[in-house]
């Protein structure tokens, strides 16, 4: 079956990109006249990232940082690893993080204490989705797409083992 087959639509592609329009113009406003790195969180926010830079009529850099969780699958342990650094330093640049999903918020938490080290003019965080009712611990989200249930959702980059990341709206994997 196809994947899209597979799913029900939570978010279609023409409300996640009309969702994405108005963040880009937001951002935009925000940062003009600002030395702007967009830095994409692997691989979920790959969609994402490609989408927003294209809402961003700014002079920006991309990059993107690869994190692994330790633990089980579906469930953030908090334990962290990069499994693929920045590409060039952030020291005295303005960070803006876009970030698929944020759950527990652990993973956030980890990396925005990270990126601190590296001394950037300023770190803000972008995510497309925010599951409110599993927060562990508090990350200020200060651009956001849609906040969602506690269920666990796919597509538009976010994947069940490596599955579904290439389906262009966000769903749920239906039943049965
Ligand atoms: P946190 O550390 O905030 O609990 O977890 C964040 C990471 O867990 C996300 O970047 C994503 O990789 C994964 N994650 C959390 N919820 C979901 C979900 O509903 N669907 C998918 N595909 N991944 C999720």
């Amino acid at each position: 079956m196809k994947p899209s087959k597979e799913l029900d639509v939570l978010f279609s592609a023409e409300q996640i990109a009309a969702r994405v329009k108005q963040l880009g113009e937001k951002i935009e406003r925000d940062y003009d006249d600002k030395e702007l790195v967009l830095l994409g969180v692997l691989k979920g926010s790959f969609l994402f990232m490609s989408d927003l830079s294209r809402a961003i009529d700014l002079p920006l850099q991309v990059d993107f940082i690869g994190l692994s969780s330790y633990g089980e699958a579906t469930e953030s342990s908090g334990v962290v690893k990069i499994t693929s650094d920045l590409s060039r330093p952030i020291e005295h640049k303005h960070v803006l993080v876009v970030e698929d999903i944020v759950d527990t918020g652990l993973t956030m938490r980890y990396l925005l204490d990270n990126l601190a080290t590296r001394h950037p003019a300023s770190v803000k965080l972008c995510t497309l989705l925010n599951k409110p009712s599993r927060v562990r611990t508090r990350i200020p989200l200060d651009y956001l797409g849609f906040e969602i249930e506690d269920r666990f959702v796919v597509g538009y980059g976010l994947d069940a083992a490596e599955k579904y990341r290439n389906v262009p709206f966000i769903g749920t994997i239906k039943r049965g």
